[in-house]
């Protein structure tokens, strides 16, 4: 088959070239920085002069950049803290986190910055086969968050055909994706989930639209592989996974070769595996956090920050001709979202995974108890008929059983009871004894 790529010729440089066109971005980047009061301050600290930067190599004295740190810094001084590298003035964006794991980071782009998102988003969709004939179809709340926007931007930026779905409920979306003969859709994979659900209810046929890709991001779903087969199957299109954040950019993108890895965007960012116990690189191909340095965003940069995402690197190359590193199964899961249930170390991407692989199970939530230092996990399930919930219980059980050899609780969820969600899936709750 034919690849679609949105720079080729970068996309399948040869290591050496990727890293001096590295090096040079990071150059100019340390150059700006001289007016960065938060990275002068952290430079001047670790002791290194950033006229001395020439390669990334010369960064590794920098201690890594994390979101608390982040936070702490536009608490002590609000709103943006000494993040900014400009003055107000420069900046024509403000977007900010969503807060779900304490207070929201405010973040602002200038026009150069906003161009490195309108790349990074061109790269997510030429290389899902989007064209400029394509109508792509946001299916979010919009308000302050950067992907929102950004999703849009970057859909007209490759030259498709944007349809904003802010200020809708989900009944007018579906309406508007069937009417307008949307192509794409841009949502979380639980979201696409959720509007198959209802459109099953009312009768609206999703296979027989027009849509024939789907893109995601904000949980590790779709690279999870029962969640992307069941996204496929209900809507009757491919199904790609992406992944960014508000302090980064959209710094990975899933490719045509539907391989189950996707690429790291390296022509905007640099990227490090580290064991998040130790901060210590791991070894080629072992399982660790990434760490990104954005090299695009002089405005509001980020070096050497910690995504608290997991991550294994793959090390065979991708048949779609891309020399950019890509990720086995995409985010496995956050740093500190290891779930340690009687000595096995879980992901919840494992877990998604068993779950979703029931099709009889409409939506679930886990209960996570930690008693002596072990976790307990309850799941409680929402199944498509109510009498079916005695026999994909024993599946279930018989599946934690075969796959992680544990056994669960799992507890019955009147139908409808349990959250839908449009941003974020919260499905696992932790209970503090
Ligand atoms: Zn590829």
């Amino acid at each position: 088959m034919e690849f679609h790529f949105y720079n080729r010729a970068v996309e399948t440089l040869e290591r050496e070239e990727l890293r001096r066109l590295q090096d040079g971005k990071l150059r100019a980047l340390m150059q700006e920085l001289e007016t960065n009061r938060f990275y002068r301050e952290k430079l001047r600290r670790a002791g290194i002069d950033g006229e001395q930067v020439r390669r990334y190599e010369d960064l590794r004295a920098l201690p890594y950049t994390t979101k608390n740190e982040l936070v702490e810094e536009q608490r002590l001084h609000p709103p943006y803290g000494n993040l900014l590298t400009y003055h107000l003035s420069r900046y024509c964006y403000f977007h900010q986190t969503s807060g779900t794991t304490g207070s929201p980071l405010k973040w602002l782009d200038t026009e150069e910055d906003w161009e490195t998102w309108l790349r990074c988003w061109g790269a997510v969709y030429r290389a899902a086969g989007v064209t400029e004939d394509d109508m792509v179809f946001g299916a979010f709340s919009f308000g302050p968050y950067v992907s929102h926007w950004t999703a849009m931007a970057g859909a007209r930026h490759i030259g498709a055909l944007a349809l904003p779905g802010g200020g809708m409920s989900s009944e007018q979306r579906l309406r508007t994706i069937l009417d307008s003969g949307c192509t794409v859709l841009v949502s979380t994979p639980t979201y696409a989930l959720y509007l198959a659900e209802m459109a099953g209810q009312r009768g609206m046929d999703l296979r027989s639209s027009a849509v024939r890709i789907t893109i995601h991001a904000g949980e590790p779903g779709a690279s999870v592989p029962a969640v992307k087969r069941r996204i496929e199957e209900a809507w009757g299109a491919t199904c790609y996974d992406h992944a960014g954040a508000t302090e980064v950019g959209a710094w990975a993108f899933d490719c045509e070769a539907q391989s189950g890895a996707i690429h790291l965007n390296e022509a905007e960012f640099v990227f490090e595996v580290i064991d998040p116990q130790t901060g210590e690189p791991v070894a080629e191909g072992a399982r660790g956090e990434l760490v990104v340095t954005t090299l695009g965003r002089a405005g509001m940069p980020v070096l050497r920050y910690r995504t608290g995402d997991l991550v294994e690197m793959a090390t065979e190359p991708c048949p779609c001709g891309r020399t950019l590193r890509h990720v086995k199964g995409g985010l496995l899961g956050r740093a500190d979202d290891m779930l340690i249930v009687r000595g096995v170390n879980l992901y919840p991407s494992a877990v998604d995974h068993v779950i979703r692989s029931l099709p009889e199970i409409v939506e679930y939530e886990v209960e996570i108890r930690r008693v002596n230092g072990s976790d307990d996990l309850r799941i409680r399930i929402e199944t498509v008929e109510e009498q079916h919930f005695e026999r994909t219980r024993r599946l279930l059980l018989e599946a934690f059983q075969a796959q992680f050899n544990l056994r669960v609780q799992v507890e019955k969820a009147a139908p409808g009871s349990l959250p839908r969600y449009e941003l974020k899936a919260r499905r696992y709750r932790r209970i503090s004894e």
